[in-house]
């Protein structure tokens, strides 16, 4: 089992690991989980025994002899689509599908984490802002460790994940605006009700959930290496935690040593784009989009706390960044559903929409081998 402490991402500053942490005290911005083995070992790449993302338990943040807070989350396949990389002109396309995932996305593996480490450390009361998969996430973790939640979410979000959300028991409030409007309700009620903050990055360990999607790629590809991941970003947890664990696979010899990491690609929409924005305008941090709008809703979040670190991953890994219409993105929505089987959330075919560009523009070339992900669900935004 591993040792982990905090390191803010911008300053340095450390906190222990064992206590309760929001962002980093001196400067506001996330911490991120460093381990340590005992003796300076390192973590062997073997030994896998559940079937869910805590099959890499060795590499996340479980301490010796505790259980996680589980319910099957992680462990999603990943489908080869050789009929749409002929048509797009690539040498390889997968989809990797977490929709599959309890309560129908990835959320779920963030949740697994963060609600294992805060119900170890006594927390009695969740609250979280939400574009909506993680409202639902949340009430079912929530339940699982018999902690209350409560999720300030925009009334826009798809009704059948606000149904999710009060049939699994959380308290829910709705929120005229979007999900940056519902931070300022969710923290302003943390604060009075002494309740625990989930919010995306100002807890240090939904990002270790989020990472096992980087280590279940790799062992599902025989720890090798897609040459693209086009990911629909809004927080941009998934996209962060995945570029930190490359980097720390790469560190415990779990990849080859000359392994080419993969490029990351940010997907949003026109009408929420600011990390498109920022990476184009070559800036190091996003200013937030004014009236964000899109009915992949997951990727509507104008100001994402993490701005700084979805840059940081672009630039290290020779990345790009592109935005599509919202026709564009219904269209592909229902093509990789139909090209795969894969029930597409608008944030999938938000994916493929990017990646139909982009080839079109010679910056995915013809010998590029691109797994593209589905979020979420169709099924959520079925009503
Ligand atoms: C939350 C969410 C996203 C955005 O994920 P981040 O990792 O926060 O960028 C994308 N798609 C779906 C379906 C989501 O729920």
């Amino acid at each position: 089992m591993a040792e982990w402490s905090l390191e803010c991402s911008a300053c340095r500053v450390t906190a222990p690991g064992d206590a309760l942490a929001s962002v980093c005290p001196s400067c506001g911005q996330p911490f991120l989980v460093r381990y340590a083995w005992p003796d300076n070992a390192q973590p062997r790449r073997e030994g896998f025994e559940r079937w869910d993302m805590w099959r890499y338990s060795a590499v996340l943040p479980l301490a010796a002899g505790e259980s996680p807070v589980s319910l099957g989350e992680g462990c999603t396949p990943i489908a080869e689509l050789p009929a749409l990389a002929r048509e797009l002109g690539i040498a390889r396309a997968w989809v990797k599908d977490e929709g599959l995932n309890p309560t129908a996305s990835f959320k779920a593996r963030g949740m697994s984490a963060a609600v294992t480490r805060a119900r170890a450390l006594g927390v009695t009361q969740f609250v979280v802002p939400t574009a909506g998969n993680a409202g639902a996430a949340l009430a079912a973790y929530g339940a699982a460790a018999g902690i209350a939640v409560r999720v300030f979410a925009p009334a826009s979000t798809p009704s059948p994940i606000l149904a999710t959300i009060r049939a699994l028991g959380a308290e829910l409030v709705l929120v005229d605006g979007h999900i940056g409007d519902a931070g300022k309700r969710s923290r302003a009620w943390a604060a009075e009700h002494g309740a625990f903050d989930m919010s995306t990055l100002r807890e240090p360990y939904r990002i270790e959930g989020k990472k096992t999607m980087g280590i279940e790629l790799a062992e599902q590809l025989g720890w090798t290496m897609p040459s693209h991941i086009i990911y629909p970003t809004g927080g941009g947890t998934g996209l962060i935690g995945m570029w930190k664990v490359f980097g720390e696979m790469r560190e415990w010899g779990w990849l080859p040593p000359d392994v080419q990491l993969p490029k990351m690609i940010v997907a949003q929409a026109d009408g929420c784009a600011p990390m498109v924005r920022a990476f184009h305008a070559g800036a190091d941090h996003a200013t937030p989009w004014e009236n964000p709008s899109t009915h992949a809703s997951g990727l509507r979040v104008p100001g994402p706390l993490g701005d700084r670190l979805i840059l940081r991953a672009l630039r290290e890994s020779g990345g790009d960044a592109q935005a599509v219409s919202e026709d564009a993105i219904r269209a592909d929505t229902l093509a990789l559903a139909t090209a795969s089987g894969v029930d597409a959330a608008p944030e999938g075919g938000c994916a493929l929409a990017v990646l139909r560009a982009l080839v079109k523009e010679g910056r995915v070339p013809a010998d590029a081998r691109v797994l593209l992900f589905n979020t979420g669900s169709g099924a959520s935004y079925r009503f």
